[in-house]
């Protein structure tokens, strides 16, 4: 009987694999790559994760930056708001800004809220501020190609900043050893360059000094109206020695963490349902130390989100085990690298994305998928399904036994528990 069970269980399961195979929702027709199922037996088990372990570069961005959102003033830009103000999915039919009025556009460019266009018609000073220093604070240097300005970046993130800029008509042109030169809504305007201090970690920004102006911009400074809407305040540790203290404060107020000298209030969960935990490898390597690394999976789990960046493979890994040792819990480890390896087969379900990066991730994984949004009808769609249909299976199953065995077992009084056959 075991046999004929275990027989019809992989024969659903052999299924199922089949099911996520064939999803042509799953299916990305630009490599021309389909969701594929490397074991056959975990399938049940997608719809009962409980932690999602996440690689970023490649896995999250695809390594390409585009300029999507930006706040000014307070306010932010770059979202489709319906009459509620409620924003409004974008489709492949969304009508798209129309550049064509700037002589310099990129065809390639895509921008939907009108709003921040307006904003630089009407010429009002911070947005063109903010376009004006994004054309000329960075290290990216303009060619002409077939009689086409193009640029050369070191970061796509600046090449997607700078673009952005010239879409909106603040064209970075060239540039000397000590001159900038940029069009301004087709006014030619000059910078002298005094100074350029380059982006390092401590700083967390780059600088230029200029004859007229001095600019600052950088991703992370907090916006003057707050932070608009992207819902989390951010706790961050990136000095080893904060670890243990910042994992020592007990109790929030107003959204700032404090430190109570006695170090015995308990939070609440809802206290900090509305936190991400930031912390980087150095600090890490403390944090997982053995009287430490309850602390840090007490801390993590109040949470919404726990960042590692900068992390080593090894330590990838270590964290993945730390919360599946320790929280019982189905977890889930995605990646498209193979730095990303080691926590792909530490967590019970591995999935790889077949991006920009090799195939090692995809290699090592249960289920490789060729874009991370996928993700979702994984586990949502099909984990599941397959949940559901092996439960409903197993239901039958013992049923179909039940019944099977208690007609023999009832009989066994009429013929005295002889072998007589019915
Ligand atoms: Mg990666």
């Amino acid at each position: 009987m075991p046999s004929s069970r275990c027989f019809s269980v992989e024969i659903i399961r052999f299924g199922h694999s089949w099911w996520i195979n064939w999803d042509r929702s799953m299916y990305y027709e630009r490599n021309d790559t389909a969701a594929k199922t490397r074991t056959t037996t975990l399938n049940e088990e997608l719809g009962q994760i409980e932690y999602i372990f996440s690689d970023k570069t490649g896995t999250l961005t695809q390594n390409i930056m585009t300029f999507n959102k930006c706040s000014v003033g307070g306010k932010s830009y770059g979202d489709l708001l319906d009459s509620r103000g409620e924003p409004l999915e974008i489709k492949e039919d969304t009508k798209k800004l129309d550049f064509s009025w700037n002589p310099m556009y990129e065809p390639s460019f895509v921008f939907y809220d009108g709003s921040l266009l307006a904003a630089v018609r009407r010429g009002e000073p911070q947005v063109c501020l903010l376009f004006t220093v994004l054309a000329l604070c960075h290290t990216v240097m303009p060619e002409i190609k077939d009689g086409k300005l193009e640029y050369q970046a070191q970061s796509p993130d600046e090449a997607a900043l700078v673009g952005a800029a010239r879409n909106f008509g603040f064209v970075f042109k060239s540039r000397t050893p000590t001159t900038i030169t940029i069009e301004v809504q087709g006014q030619q305007e000059i910078y002298e360059l005094l100074c350029i201090l380059d982006f390092n970690n401590v700083r967390k920004r780059m600088s230029d000094i200029l004859a007229k102006m001095k600019s600052r911009h950088h991703a992370g400074d907090p916006p003057s109206g707050g932070a608009p809407g992207g819902a989390m305040d951010v706790v961050s540790v990136t000095d080893p020695g904060q670890t243990s203290e910042t994992y020592r404060m007990r109790n929030i107020n107003n959204g700032a963490f404090g430190v109570p000298h006695d170090g015995t209030t308990v939070l609440e969960d809802s206290e900090l349902s509305g936190f991400a935990l930031v912390i980087n490898g150095h600090s890490l390597v403390f944090a997982l130390e053995e009287k430490m690394e309850l602390l840090f999976l007490e801390v993590g789990c109040m949470c919404k989100a726990v960042i590692c960046c900068r992390v080593t493979p090894l330590q990838k890994a270590l964290v993945v085990d730390l919360v599946k040792k320790h929280k019982k819990a189905v977890t889930l480890a995605i990646g498209d690298g193979a730095n990303d390896v080691s926590m792909i087969k530490t967590a019970h379900i591995g999935v790889g994305i077949s991006g920009q990066e090799g195939m090692q991730a995809v290699l090592s994984s249960d289920f490789a998928l060729a874009q991370f949004r996928y993700l979702e009808r994984l586990l949502l769609v099909h984990g599941r399904w397959s949940y559901f249909r092996m439960c409903k299976f197993l239901e039958y199953f013992f049923y179909k036994n039940f019944a099977f065995t208690l007609c023999h077992f009832w009989f066994a009084f009429y013929c005295g528990f002889s072998a007589q056959v019915g």
